[in-house]
């Protein structure tokens, strides 16, 4: 088959947060596939269609972009961040599996792209300095329970936690009953960063304690990250916004 079908990574946003790599992709591509906003950041030429959909449907969103690389289109498929982490490539090999086995015979790429949780650790210091990890706080394609669970489990193996996905006017109640089960564990001060629309004009950093901290300060394009019992604030003057980092040694220091 001649089609070639590119999942690409947008970034958080800021175009230079874009690799030479994925822009390359872009480049190539004769249709571009993916949730409105995402087409939007990539600009016009003649010659490109582009293909904007709801966010809703993602797994109809790769078999169209399946069938048109098929036909023997070069497609890009655009998702913020890393199409890795809780976006489209899933949802496209999820479609090859279960769909047309001619569709196995594709070039499949995938093109990294830095990930919500990398660019705002980065924005605070180095609060993902020791063992994390990430989480989709969404109960859409998963029971609650088992995002309680892995939680519990994240929380109990002291952890930082990344939280993406985490509140929309669907899913109001669900990051207020994730702070009380890690306040449950962890203490009153430990920090925890919201990071808004990082990357773009109306970005915004809060670094909040535990124990003050609301589901309220989260919209859906925050990234939350709660500290591990290691996770440390170095305060700073004027003012200013302190630093946050985990030590990558645990207990005493080696
Ligand atoms: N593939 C994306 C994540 C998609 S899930 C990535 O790798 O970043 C959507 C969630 O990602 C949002 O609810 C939010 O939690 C987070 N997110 C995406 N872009 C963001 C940004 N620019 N700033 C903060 N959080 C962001």
């Amino acid at each position: 088959m001649t089609g070639l079908l590119t999942i690409v990574g947008l970034g958080p946003g800021d175009p230079r947060y874009l690799t030479p790599s994925a822009s390359d992709a872009l480049a190539l591509a004769t249709d571009i596939v993916g949730y409105g906003p995402y087409v939007d950041r990539v600009p016009e030429r003649p010659g490109l269609r582009r293909h904007a959909s709801d966010n809703r449907v993602e797994l109809d969103r790769a078999r169209f972009a399946l069938d048109l690389a098929a036909k023997g289109a070069r497609v890009a498929v655009v998702s913020g961040g890393d199409p890795g982490v809780f976006a489209m490539a899933a949802a496209v090999f999820e479609a090859v599996e279960n769909g047309d086995p001619k569709w196995r015979g594709l070039d499949i790429r995938v093109e990294p792209g830095i990930t919500a949780m990398l660019a705002a650790a980065a924005r605070v210091g180095a609060p993902l300095g020791g063992d994390f990890c990430a989480m989709s706080l969404s109960d859409n394609l998963k029971p609650w329970d088992v995002v309680e669970a892995r939680l519990r489990a994240a929380v109990a193996a002291d952890f930082a936690v990344a939280l993406y996905n985490p509140i929309s006017s669907a899913r109001p109640w669900q990051l207020g009953a994730a702070f009380k089960i890690v306040a449950e564990t962890r203490g009153p001060d430990t920090p925890v960063i919201l990071a808004r629309a990082v990357g773009r004009p109306d970005e915004r950093i809060r670094i909040v304690p535990l124990a003050e901290v609301e589901a309220s300060m989260a919209d859906m394009s925050t990234l939350v990250i709660i500290g591990a019992s290691t996770t440390r604030l170095i305060e700073r003057p004027d003012g200013e916004t302190p630093y946050v980092y985990t030590p990558r040694f645990y207990g005493e220091r080696p």
